[in-house]
């Protein structure tokens, strides 16, 4: 079916040969047809949060981060102060992105195997009144844990505070509902769960929110005001889109509403983790997360210490059998992790199973 190595990391993931082939034509830019194209993404974008009528979708050309960057940049005004929520190295980065373009910023923090908690959050913001924004990861792909989304929203919301969430990992698959969840803007890319490939990010934000940030943004290309606007005047983009990019993620998008949705991508994303760490478990690798806690998203494993194995061979023999795998990203644990996300199903976790306990020699 493919000679491409099935990609066992948070994106860019393996594809389905349609959201490929997707990409095998060239488009004008400003042709009726690419118009039409984008039109029909930013529509299905919202529809899978249902944020149609309360949220504007606004793409960006780039990696997940430069929307994160364009966001912050065009929500947070020069006197606001973000508390940004944090259990990983993707809330890191958003404290840093912050203050590098001269915005206060704070971070709250809990331990990498511990999700964020909504009390700790209500009593931050009652103690600190110039808080005037706060963000959360949904999924901290650091480590794979899924934080408490409607709780955490619900106590920024009573507190009164703009909510910025980065659901780079998440959207698509986990449920995120825009007409029960207060989010001023959602941010995620097109090569996590919607399985599209990588080269866009998307942001979901609120219209009245986005209406008044006009100008605020220090950076032009990074404006999403600006953006936005573009869109609204003649459904184009102010500079270059990723023409290829938007067609695959317009397939993957189709193919996403075939499958069932988000609920049916979860719960194939759900046998993908369990015939996964069933069988980990069975190979003598331990999960570092308490399940409880764990997202059907990406998988952190430790790396055993009797007999030693280390990681570096241990990926490229994997690679040698077609299957990539990734690093960890933890500086107090040796980990790697395995992603559940991507056109994969259990019979390509079984595959992939048989290939460890080849290499391990178990
Ligand atoms: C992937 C990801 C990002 C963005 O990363 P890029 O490498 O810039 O695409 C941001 N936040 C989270 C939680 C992610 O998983």
């Amino acid at each position: 079916m493919t000679d491409s190595p099935i990609l066992l990391t948070p994106g860019p993931l393996t594809t389905h040969p349609a959201t490929r082939q997707a990409m095998l034509r060239d488009w004008g830019s400003r042709d009726a047809g690419f118009i039409a194209l984008t039109a029909e993404m930013r529509a299905r974008l919202l529809q899978v949060a249902q944020g149609a009528g309360s949220h504007v979708a606004v793409p960006l050309q780039g990696s997940g981060t430069f929307v994160v960057e364009a966001t912050l940049a065009t929500l947070l005004p020069p006197e606001g102060k973000l508390l940004v929520l944090v259990n990983g190295a993707y809330g890191e980065r958003m404290v840093s992105i912050a203050r590098r373009m001269g915005r206060r910023a704070e971070a709250l923090r809990w331990r990498e195997d511990e999700p964020v908690t909504p009390g700790l959050v209500a009593s931050a913001l009652q103690a600190d009144p110039g808080i005037t924004h706060v963000a959360l990861v949904h999924c901290e792909t650091t480590t794979g844990i899924l934080n408490p989304l409607p709780e955490i929203a619900a106590a920024v919301a009573a507190a009164g505070r703009p909510f910025l969430l980065d659901a780079m990992s998440s959207f698509g698959a986990l449920p995120i509902d825009l007409r029960t969840t207060p989010v001023t803007a959602l941010m995620a890319s097109s090569n996590k769960c919607l399985e599209g490939v990588p080269g866009l990010g998307f942001a979901l934000i609120e219209t009245a929110a986005l209406a008044a940030a006009e100008g605020r943004s220090p950076s032009t290309s990074l404006d999403l005001h600006a953006q936005w606007r573009g869109f609204e005047k003649d459904g184009q983009w102010r500079f270059t889109p990723p023409v290829q990019v938007v067609a695959a993620l317009v397939e993957a998008l189709r193919r996403l509403e075939a499958e069932g949705g988000p609920p049916a991508r979860l719960a194939r994303y759900r046998r993908n983790l369990e015939t996964l760490t069933t069988g980990m478990a069975r190979l003598g690798f331990e999960l570092y997360l308490d399940p409880a806690v764990q997202a059907p998203v990406i998988a952190t494993f430790r790396l055993p210490q009797a007999p030693a194995l280390a990681f570096r061979p241990f990926y490229d023999a994997l690679a040698e059998r077609g299957f990539l795998i990734y690093p960890g990203k933890l500086t107090e644990a040796e980990t790697f992790r395995i992603g559940c996300i991507g056109a994969l199903d259990e019979t390509d976790f079984r595959r992939l199973l048989a290939a460890i306990e080849d290499v391990i020699g178990a």
